[in-house]
C-alpha cells in the first residue's frame, strides 16, 4: 500500500495560547508534530509525508528522504490544498492528520485504510457524549441536536486520490475555504463517507491542560 500522508500544520494554535503554535509545544521531551511525522514514519503503509506549515517557518525545518516541509495556506483547508498539489500520481491513498494528534493508534490508520479502499473515504468517528446544543449570539439556546445522531470526528481520515481532489476542487469553486475537515466536504458533495470506531485517546490538544492528559496516555503506552 502506498499512502502518503498530509499533516497540516500551519495553523497558529490561538485557542491555546502562547508564543508558539501548539503543534510545535513540547510533549515528553520533543514537539508534538515530531511524534505525529514519526508514528507515520514507523507505519509500512506510508510511502511520504508532507506537512504543510507557516512560510515562516520553512527556514527552520529540514526535509528528509520521506519528509516533505511546504508553506501551508491561509484556511486549514487552503493548507491541505498545498500538500494535495504535492502529491505524485503514485499514491494509492491519502491520508490526512491533525499535527495535533499525537495519539493515534496503528489499529485507527489502518481501519481507516482499509474503509477507504473498499468505500473511497473514511474517518474515525467516536459518540458524543456531551447534549449538543445550537447557541444564539446573546449565548441562549436556540435548538437542541439529537444526540444519538452525532459523531465527533477524528483523523487520520483517509481518501481516494481522485475523490479528495474533485471534493477539494468543486469547494474552491463554491468559495467554501474553511472547511474543518475533509470528509464532511466530501459528504457535502455526494461521495460515501465511512466511518470507523474513535479511539477517546485520540485526543485533539487544544489548551495546555490537554497536553499532561496526553503524556499520562504515552506513558502508559510505553508500560504497556
Ligand atoms: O484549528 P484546528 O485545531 O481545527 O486546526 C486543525 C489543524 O489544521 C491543525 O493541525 C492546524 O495546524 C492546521 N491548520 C493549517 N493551516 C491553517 C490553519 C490550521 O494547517 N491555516
Amino acid at each position: 500500500m502506498s499512502v502518503v500522508v498530509i499533516i497540516p500544520a500551519a495553523g497558529t494554535g490561538s485557542r491555546f495560547g502562547g508564543s508558539i503554535p501548539k503543534q510545535f509545544q513540547q510533549l515528553a521531551g520533543k514537539p508534538l508534530i515530531q511524534h505525529v511525522i514519526e508514528r507515520f514514519l514507523v507505519d509500512e503503509n506510508v510511502s511520504r509525508v508532507i506537512v504543510p506549515v507557516a512560510e515562516m517557518l520553512l527556514s527552520s525545518v529540514k526535509n528528509s528522504e520521506r519528509v516533505t516541509f511546504i508553506a501551508g495556506g491561509a484556511t486549514r483547508q487552503e493548507s491541505v490544498m498545498c500538500g494535495v498539489a504535492e502529491v505524485g500520481d503514485d499514491a494509492e491513498l491519502i491520508a490526512i492528520h491533525d499535527a495535533a494528534r499525537p495519539l493515534f493508534s496503528a489499529a485507527t490508520f489502518h481501519a481507516t485504510i482499509s474503509a477507504a479502499r473498499d468505500a473511497g473515504v473514511s474517518l474515525p468517528v467516536i459518540p458524543v457524549t456531551d447534549t449538543i446544543h445550537i447557541m444564539t449570539a446573546e449565548a441562549t439556546i436556540d435548538s437542541t441536536l439529537d444526540r444519538s445522531m452525532l459523531g465527533a470526528a477524528q483523523t487520520p481520515q483517509c481518501f481516494r486520490p481522485d475523490i479528495l481532489r474533485d471534493v477539494l476542487e468543486r469547494a474552491a469553486r463554491d468559495g467554501i475555504s474553511a472547511a474543518t475537515d475533509e470528509a464532511g466536504l466530501a459528504a457535502r458533495y455526494g461521495y460515501l463517507v465511512k466511518a470507523v470506531p474513535g479511539d477517546p485517546r485520540n485526543l485533539k490538544i487544544t489548551v495546555p491542560e490537554d497536553l499532561a492528559i496526553a503524556e499520562s496516555y504515552l506513558e502508559q503506552w510505553s508500560e504497556s
